[in-house]
């Protein structure tokens, strides 16, 4: 028997089973008590602790991802988020006392978080550690059983996942199924209590679709262009930094808020390729090509996806940076390309890579103009000194997060919430978020049997109208 013979089909018929068999635990109660919560939060914990080796290995597998990456932006995020969890749960879990209104006098009343029920959680390949077990945080917190899909793409973290969820978690009530479209499709057709979905909005709107058959609510976490809008009076070399930092430094640019695009003003950008370049030469070398510092592209497809964005007509010509690629080995360069025309295919979609389009405008007020004519985007930076300029950008750019003077570091700051909006998505999480993400508000008003005021009562009376 071949081994695909033997490997057991994840079919609808096995979805099912999966979620009645996780519909009577959480009926059984095990998962609403502080105590299981918190057995799993540790245990979480304890498992990015005792195998952080083997997952910076899988990711080196999946992704060549430099080992300071993956403990900075997947392992340490990760062990933040249950710190923060196991330290806050008691007061997320505490129902909240409202005020009453006359109407009801006297009464009392609170809100309540319970938890939905049975949650599933279907995860992206970029960031395949943080991306799955992130929302898996705020789904335990909340009381919740759940079934985790990491991504196909990411290989070794996606049987790193499922083998030590199994050693380490409450196995009957946490579950992984690895698999793809085939597997994710035959757990979609399923009744579930919440879907948390993470990659790009086509995929996002069969999720929706979906979950819509059973009126599931959903979050999408989906991505978008992030702008990075540059003024002149800054401190260019910091700012080339951060901006390196947040594109190549984050999987090489295979990042959700990673930036997408620059837009400078037609004045400065000479001299901010300047500095971009010379950071970069800094950071990767004379052949970044060989750097151990820049994750590979995931796969081919993703490689040919990238490779057309640069070999459209429309940009031919305009790179100022880079351009070098390996197929053999997966690998792009920094790549920066200057005034791409708004109809290129790299300005028409999300580049999920290591190029740069660097867009010019006559006054940089315009670029505001130019985010706003897209669609919403996950992230939108500015590099400036100029209150004015900030504050227009503050109150006129619509995005999912927007961070002034740096780039992606938003994502780390577990007080705000991380999510889209429009077409990057839906929903949020970290922090106290995570766990409103997989929780219920449930009104509860309580009242005694003392002034049972008559006036609801019929007969409706010309009198009780009047008061
Ligand atoms: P992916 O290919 O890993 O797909 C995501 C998930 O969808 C996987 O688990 C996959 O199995 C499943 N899937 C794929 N096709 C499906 C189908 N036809 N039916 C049902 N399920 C299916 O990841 P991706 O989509 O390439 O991820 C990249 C995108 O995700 C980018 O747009 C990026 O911006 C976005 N992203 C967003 C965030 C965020 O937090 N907002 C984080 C990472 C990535």
């Amino acid at each position: 028997m071949s081994s695909n013979e033997s490997k057991k089909v994840f079919d609808e018929g096995a979805a099912l089973l999966l979620v009645d068999e996780l519909r009577g635990i959480f009926a059984s109660g095990t998962t609403r008590s502080y105590e299981w919560r918190v057995s799993q939060l540790k245990a979480l914990s304890k498992l990015v602790d005792d195998r952080e080796q083997q997952i910076i290995e899988a990711l080196r597998s999946d992704l060549c991802k430099p080992p300071l990456e993956t403990v900075a932006y997947e392992i340490a995020m990760l062990k933040n988020s249950c710190r923060v969890a196991l330290k806050e749960l008691k007061h997320w879990m505490k129902p909240e006392k409202v005020k009453t209104s006359m109407t009801t006098f006297p009464s009392s009343a609170e809100i309540v978080s319970e938890p939905l029920g049975v949650v599933l959680i279907i995860s992206a390949w970029n960031y395949p550690f943080l991306l799955s077990l992130d929302p898996v945080i705020g789904a335990i917190a909340a009381g919740n059983t759940v079934v985790l899909k990491p991504s196909e793409i990411a290989p070794a973290t996606s049987s790193l996942l499922a083998k030590l969820l199994e050693e380490y978690m409450d196995n009957s009530s946490i579950k992984v199924v690895e698999g793809a479209v085939d597997e994710t499709s035959a757990l979609l057709q399923q009744k579930w209590d919440k879907i948390f979905y993470t990659g790009n909005g086509r995929v996002g709107r069969i999720v929706m679709a979906a979950a819509a058959k059973h009126l599931t609510p959903v979050v999408l976490e989906l991505g978008g262009k992030s702008p990075v809008v540059v003024d002149s009076d800054i401190n260019l070399r910091v700012a080339a930094r951060r901006i390196i930092a947040g594109k190549w430094g984050c999987n090489n640019g295979q990042a959700c808020i990673s930036p997408d695009y620059i837009l400078t003003t037609k004045d400065f950008a000479p001299k901010l390729i300047d500095a971009l370049k010379t950071e970069l030469g800094k950071f990767y070398g004379e052949n970044p090509l060989e750097s151990k510092d820049l994750s590979r592209i995931v796969n081919m497809n993703h490689f040919a996806r990238l490779r057309k964005l640069l070999e459209d007509d429309k940009v031919a010509g305009k790179i100022v940076y880079g351009g070098e690629k390996d197929e053999s080995k997966l690998r792009i360069a920094p790549t920066i390309l200057l005034d791409a025309p708004r109809n290129s295919l790299i300005m028409k979609e999300e580049i999920f890579g290591p190029l740069l389009p660097i867009i010019t405008v006559n006054k940089l007020e315009e670029s505001f103009d130019v985010i706003n004519s897209g669609t919403k985007p996950l992230a939108a930076y500015l590099f400036t000194n100029n209150k004015k300029l900030r504050e227009q950008f503050v109150t006129t750019v619509s995005a999912g997060g927007l961070v002034v003077n740096d780039t992606t570091v938003h994502l780390a700051t577990h007080t705000l919430p991380f999510g889209g909006v429009g077409d990057s998505g839906m929903g949020s999480y970290h922090g106290k978020f995570s766990f409103e993400a997989f929780s219920h508000k449930k009104a509860v008003l309580y009242r005694g049997f003392k002034a049972d005021a008559s006036v609801r009562y019929p007969p409706y009376t010309k009198t009780k109208l009047r008061l």
